[in-house]
């Protein structure tokens, strides 16, 4: 039997009273989750266990309903509002002490309609939910590495994945979306619905409202693609880096690529010699014909000797979800970026030297290959502005049980700011992991971030919705 106590709150939130909750409870069709509750720690868990928060209420919702009901509730009672998707948020802003969590995860409906190429993917869906439709057709968007990451979070941020330089970040892609704003109204955004407002939930995070739903253009992928990662030893990483570097400035657009400075996991597939030392991933994927693949893909196998080739025909939906064991939820992680313009020698001897001083075996250096599709959208088209710098440095401080991660943040903060200088210093809200307004500022460029707080005066003006990379109402 789920309590029906009061929900105990710090002193700096309101008390909810018991008939309150009461009331919730009688109205929504999903489940209203409480301290004391037998599933309490469960809901209150995200993916990322540097955020231990103890929310006043948890409201699982299971359609548009229940999030109207819950947002005029939040906003009745003065709580405070984390909205939850996939629970992926690095900065923790899914999760909330002492206030409310709207979590969407039972909402995870994906339909599609091949004929049109278009799906429409509820605001809890995954990308495990969602390449599991569209590929049934044979079609896909541009989603996460990892497919447990939400297609709502991932996308309102921007979405860089393994089909952004042929087919643009995943907000490029977004041509609809059904919001409850913060007066608990139900708005839709499209090119002719409001849409200042489809301007800024591509690429301005989760700002403007509640995203119940995501409607994407799709694109012919797959089913199987060129794809996988190519291994060489930490030795060779200069060489790797560099020689990849000069591939980029002319490889096709169906082709993506990152470099990932990492340790080699205890993999049965990796030789155990190389089990814990430093190992550079090349991963890959070719959107396009397989018999055009292999030529686009040669150059890359022939950077170093590799330790291992694992570039190859896969499904796409594997290829997917290929990283998932990797990246498990339950360890302490941070994550700063920095978009570059640029990578000079220099440059690679900064990351090298930062990436020897990491203080834990499982931090990681990633930098994605960008523009394609993604430079050929227009910079004010979407609030996603930063699109004609060719790389996006991720610096991720991991570490399974948190003993050195201060250490570890210090240490991604500090090889941020080496290599911010190689480009406009300008940061990617997805891979930002705290907020803070100088973090914001340094996402979008002026004019842009202007036009934000436009959208923000309309949609929320009392700034309810501010556990995000918060762009602050004028008032
Ligand atoms: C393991 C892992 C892999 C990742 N890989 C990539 C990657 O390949 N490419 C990339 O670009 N990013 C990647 N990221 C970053 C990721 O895009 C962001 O963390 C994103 O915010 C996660 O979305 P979510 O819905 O899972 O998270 P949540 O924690 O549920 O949501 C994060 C925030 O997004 C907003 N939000 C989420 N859903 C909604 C909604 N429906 N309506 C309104 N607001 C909403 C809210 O502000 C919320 O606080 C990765 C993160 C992790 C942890």
């Amino acid at each position: 039997m789920p309590t029906t106590a009061p929900a105990t709150t710090t002193a700096s939130a309101p008390v909810v009273g018991e008939a309150t909750v009461g009331e919730l409870r009688g109205t929504v069709r999903g489940s209203v989750i409480l301290p004391g509750d037998a599933d309490y720690d469960d809901a209150r868990a995200v993916w990322n266990a540097s955020h231990d928060k103890r929310p006043a209420i948890i409201v699982r919702c299971s359609g548009t309903a229940d999030v109207i009901r819950a947002v005029e509730f939040a906003s009745s009672q003065g709580l405070p509002v984390a909205v939850r998707g996939g629970a992926h948020s690095i900065a923790g802003f899914s999760t909330v002490e002492a206030g409310i969590v709207i979590d969407l995860s039972p909402m995870k409906a994906v339909t599609v309609d091949p004929g049109a190429r278009r799906a429409v993917a509820q605001g809890g869906a995954t990308w495990a939910d969602f390449d599991h439709e569209t590929q049934a057709f044979g079609l896909a968007v541009t989603g996460g590495l990892v497919s447990s990451t939400g297609v709502g979070g991932f996308t309102l941020g921007g979405g860089v994945g393994w089909l952004l330089r042929r087919h643009g970040l995943a907000c490029d892609n977004l041509v609809g979306a059904e919001v409850v704003t913060a007066d608990s109204r139900v708005v839709r955004a499209s090119a002719e619905e409001n849409p200042d407002l489809l301007w800024a939930l591509r690429g301005g995070g989760g700002n403007f409202g509640v995203v119940t739903s995501l409607e994407f253009a799709l694109h012919p992928v797959g089913p199987t693609v060129l794809g996988g990662l190519l291994f060489f030893p930490g030795s060779a990483a200069r060489d790797v880096i560099t020689g990849w570097r000069e591939l980029t400035r002319s490889m096709p657009d169906d082709l993506t690529t990152l470099v990932n400075l990492t340790t080699a996991p205890p993999v049965p597939f990796l030789p155990e010699s190389v089990h814990g030392q430093p190992i550079v991933a090349v991963g890959v994927v070719h959107a396009g014909p397989l018999d055009a693949a292999e030529d686009a893909v040669a150059g890359l196998r022939t950077l170093a000797d590799p330790i291992l080739d694992h570039v190859g025909p896969v499904p796409y939906v594997a290829m997917q979800q290929a990283l998932d064991p990797l990246w498990e939820a339950g360890a302490h992680n941070y994550f700063t970026s920095a978009i570059l313009d640029d990578l000079p020698d220099e440059a690679v001897d900064t990351l090298l030297d930062r990436w020897w001083a990491k203080p834990t075996p499982q931090s990681e250096l990633h930098i994605h290959h960008a523009g394609g599709a993604m430079a050929r959208v227009g910079r004010s088209d979407t609030a996603f502005a930063q699109r004609t710098s060719p790389y996006i440095l991720n610096v991720i401080a991991r570490s399974i049980d948190g003993e050195k991660f201060t250490e570890d943040t210090e240490w991604a903060r500090d090889t941020r700011e080496a290599l911010a200088g190689y480009g406009p210093g300008a940061m990617y809200v997805n891979f930002t992991g705290e907020g803070g307004e100088d973090k914001v500022r340094a996402s979008y460029p002026a004019d842009t971030y202007a036009k934000l707080v436009g959208v923000k005066d309309r949609y929320d003006p009392t700034n309810l919705f501010r556990l995000n990379q918060n762009i602050r109402p004028s008032a």
